[in-house]
């Protein structure tokens, strides 16, 4: 079997720090904490589970807790986290990723300056949750045209054509579907300033599984279920490839999936553990 593997497939930068982070504070002893889960995947938290890491799931559960050390996940956090970790005499060790870190920046500013900030994103995402806990003014996140027309012709959304508005993007937003988003605003005539925060790991893994789902017969996208960057590579994939698969772990690889479909193409997610990704590849190499 012909396998084309993604060169960008598994951790990014700073999912790679965050976890790192986790391991070199369990060898500190203390109670380690993280502010959920640490990356989406279940096979990596339950290591660090069976480890003594505790994940926090809310404000209510921090508040209970005084005495050891939370870690922020790269997925960044408000800014009431963090005030309420100093409040409990918690030690902190952020993992932010330095590009979620850069909005959190921009978005403080910006707001501060009186700008209204649209988040571009998905508004159950943590990394969303967190950007808008950064700001001081209103903040209005929206992923699709939809969304944008309707808050654009909503005559109750108080956004006047002179007023200033400030967009960023989640930074696993899809770039294309980013440009269309803002270009609603910009032809429409709003005062935008634009800042595209998506992160280049996340478009270069994009660009490539797109490439390698365009010229194969199967394609692979592994990663856990909730993570949404795996989720938009799946997307993507799909579109190129209709026999695109989502899978978790090797577990999920069922052998009617690949049937006589070659070249196989392999991506996965930023969350996703290269010993996964590797048993994966070893597999469809080895049985098909
Ligand atoms: Fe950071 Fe990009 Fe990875 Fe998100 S995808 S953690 S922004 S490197």
């Amino acid at each position: 079997m012909e396998v084309i593997m993604a060169k960008s497939a598994g951790f990014c930068f700073g999912v790679k720090r965050a976890v790192e982070s986790v391991y070199e504070q369990i060898e500190t002893g203390k109670k380690i904490y993280t502010f959920g889960p640490i990356i989406h995947n279940e096979e990596v938290v339950k290591d660090l589970e069976e480890k003594g890491v505790q994940v926090i799931e809310n404000m209510d559960e921090l508040g209970r807790i005084t005495e050891g050390t939370v870690i922020i996940r790269s997925h960044g956090v408000s800014k009431e986290v963090y005030e309420l970790i100093d409040k409990q005499g918690l030690e902190c060790v952020d993992a932010t990723c330095p590009f979620v870190k850069r909005i959190h920046r921009i978005v403080e500013k910006e707001s501060g300056e009186g700008k209204k900030i649209i988040i571009i994103g998905n508004p159950g995402h943590p990394e969303v949750e967190g950007i808008r806990g950064w700001a001081v003014t209103e903040t209005i996140v929206m992923e699709s045209e939809k969304e944008v027309e309707d808050f654009l012709n909503d005559k109750n959304n108080g956004v006047l054509k002179n007023e200033e508005l400030c967009i960023v993007s989640q930074t696993t937003f899809n770039y294309n579907k980013f440009k269309d988003l803002v270009e609603i605003f910009s032809k429409r005539g709003y005062n935008v300033s634009v800042v595209n925060t998506i992160c280049n790991a996340t478009e270069e893994r994009q660009t490539e599984a797109k490439q390698i789902a365009s010229q194969v017969q199967t394609m692979i996208v592994i990663g856990g279920t909730h993570s949404s960057n795996t989720r938009k590579l799946y997307e993507i994939c799909k579109k190129e490839c209709e026999n695109t698969h989502f899978i978790q772990t090797l577990d999920d690889l069922h052998l009617e999936l690949l049937k006589a479909a070659s070249p196989v193409g392999i991506t996965a997610g930023a969350s996703t553990p290269n010993n996964i990704i590797e048993e994966v590849q070893n597999y469809v190499r080895i049985n098909f």
